[in-house]
């Protein structure tokens, strides 16, 4: 049996308590692995060794800094082949999707690896005479960074890449969902010339391995992907003695089809938005808000699509299985109360049940309409193949209905009119509005986030997330006058 332990200070270590947990593979079911189940012991000793390597690692300039980062990212390049293995394993993707997520973490790191020769501060005017100033950037020390197993090479890069950038050395707690990665990548960069110490794994559950990390005053920073009910755990915890937090948190994500929408493209992007990665995307489109006098024309064209889909985890599927059985447990039974209460069950709405498929977690996509706003499902996020669909009057109410959540994450909407795409992305309350597209994220360069309950108002990545992983401090000269 393969062992997956933590790795402090430059170094496989096994947990003090030499104590493991099964991780699953969600095609099957089958243990791939067993990994470190972490306790507060081995939470302390990879903070003290970020904390250990902290000085040195802050010293180099970030130029050099940048030239070790661009080191992993040559490393991510010639190891491709073992890496999209390794995580698609984890997490039921096909080899497919796991290159596309491998691709986008490349270049993620190529982003934060090349703000090496930038981390631009500014220089400012002064009212008083002869006074220079500007702000410098500063590391804030080690940095806690906590990831959900959905996209986990991408969500890995997101984090360390711009956070030893800009001079903090990092403990990265991986998901209990994909904990390998995190490893073979923590490895990669030993080998690219990172010092020990600067980048840390420790891998276990969130209570007790997640917990001590944010609750030790010696954590500086924490980035959080993850689910709301959490981040909301860690914003309570974290605030009593003001450490820096980015929250990057769920989605319930509206998408509008409006009356003169090209529906094929709307049709395409729907299926995209809702279906892939088998709903597990925090951007994830799971409310379908549609003109009512295209609706039984799109909606049909949709569920022909969504009947089409391929489950599975070859080249040749549309969609994998959920992370989890938990996960399909949980969204199997929203999904039946949904129904039981009046819903409308448009196709799917189970698992499957043939010899190859039901060993695995799979879910078939399903659309249901006819639920009230107030309802259950209407209102939480499933993380899952599962969306909701509207039928609405006019663009007033599809905003009305988009802006209807906890949440603001991601939307979309499909018009030919510029005028009502401009309407709808000014008003909606989402950190990312996309027209004639999928509620698709971001883009290394741009930043991501959520309004509402999606976050705390932070973007990653993007130069923006240079400002999560360090402190601005504004330096004036006054000096002398020498006017002749
Ligand atoms: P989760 O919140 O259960 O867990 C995420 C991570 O937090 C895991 O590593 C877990 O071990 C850790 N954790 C759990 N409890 C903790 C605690 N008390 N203290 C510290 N760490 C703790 O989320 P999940 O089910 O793994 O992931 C799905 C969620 O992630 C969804 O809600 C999804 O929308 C969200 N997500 C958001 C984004 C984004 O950018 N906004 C991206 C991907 C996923």
């Amino acid at each position: 049996m393969k062992y997956i332990n933590n790795w402090i200070n430059g170094l496989e270590v096994k947990p003090e308590s030499n104590l493991y947990l099964n991780k699953y593979n969600p095609h099957n079911n089958e243990i791939i692995s067993l990994f470190a189940n972490s306790q507060k012991e081995d939470v302390i000793a990879s903070i003290s060794a970020a904390q250990n390597s902290y000085y040195e690692w802050k010293k180099l300039t970030p130029i050099k800094r940048g030239e070790l980062l661009f080191r992993i990212v040559d490393l991510m390049k010639s190891n491709f082949d073992s890496l999209i293995k390794c995580f698609a394993t984890e997490t039921g993707k096909s080899l497919n999707d796991a290159t596309g997520e491998l691709n986008g973490a490349i270049r993620v790191g190529e982003f934060f690896a090349s703000e090496g020769m930038r981390l631009y501060g500014k220089t400012m005017t002064s009212s008083v005479y002869n006074k220079q100033s500007m702000t410098l950037r500063e590391p804030r020390g080690v940095a806690a960074l906590i990831v959900p197993a959905n996209t986990p090479i991408a969500n890995i890069c997101w984090k360390v890449f711009p956070a030893l950038v800009c001079g903090n050395t990092v403990v990265l707690k991986s998901s209990e969902d994909a904990p390998e990665i995190a490893l073979e990548f923590a490895k990669l960069t030993k080998q690219a010339g990172i010092p020990d110490g600067v980048l840390n794994v420790i891998h276990g559950t969130g209570l007790n391995a997640g917990q001590p990390l944010i609750e030790n005053d010696k954590i500086k920073t924490i980035s959080f992907t993850g689910s709301t009910i959490v981040g909301k755990i860690i914003a309570n915890t974290v605030s009593k003695r003001l450490a820096r937090l980015s929250l990057e948190l769920g989605g319930k994500n509206p998408f509008v089809v409006c009356n003169d929408a090209d529906i094929n493209n709307a049709v395409n992007w729907a299926s995209l938005s809702a279906f892939s990665n088998a709903g597990q995307r925090c951007a994830a489109a799971s409310r379908f808000i549609v003109f009512e006098d295209i609706y039984e024309t799109f909606v049909n064209q949709f569920i022909e699509k969504a009947k089409k889909l391929k489950l599975g985890i070859d080249n040749n599927s549309d969609l994998g299985p959920l992370i989890s059985k938990k996960q399909q447990t949980y969204i199997k039974n929203l999904v039946d109360k949904t129904i039981f209460e009046g819903g409308r069950l448009l196709c799917g709405g189970n698992i499957p049940i043939d010899e190859e498929l039901a060993k695995g977690n799979y879910f078939y996509p399903t659309l249901i309409d006819n639920v009230p706003l107030d309802s259950e499902i209407s209102n939480t996020e499933l993380f899952g193949p599962v969306a909701i669909i509207y039928s609405v009057k006019n663009l007033e109410e599809a905003l009305t209905i988009s802006n209807n959540t906890i949440y603001g994450l991601t939307s979309s909407i499909h018009t030919k009119d510029i005028n009502k795409a401009m309407f709808f992305s000014k008003n909606v309350i989402a950190g990312v509005a996309n027209v004639n597209m999928g509620t698709f994220g971001s883009e290394p360069h741009m930043p991501f986030g959520g309004f509402g309950e999606s976050g705390n108002g932070s973007r990653e990545p993007g130069t923006e997330a240079l400002d999560v992983y360090s402190e601005l401090k504004n330096v004036s000269i006054l000096l002398n006058d020498l006017s002749i």
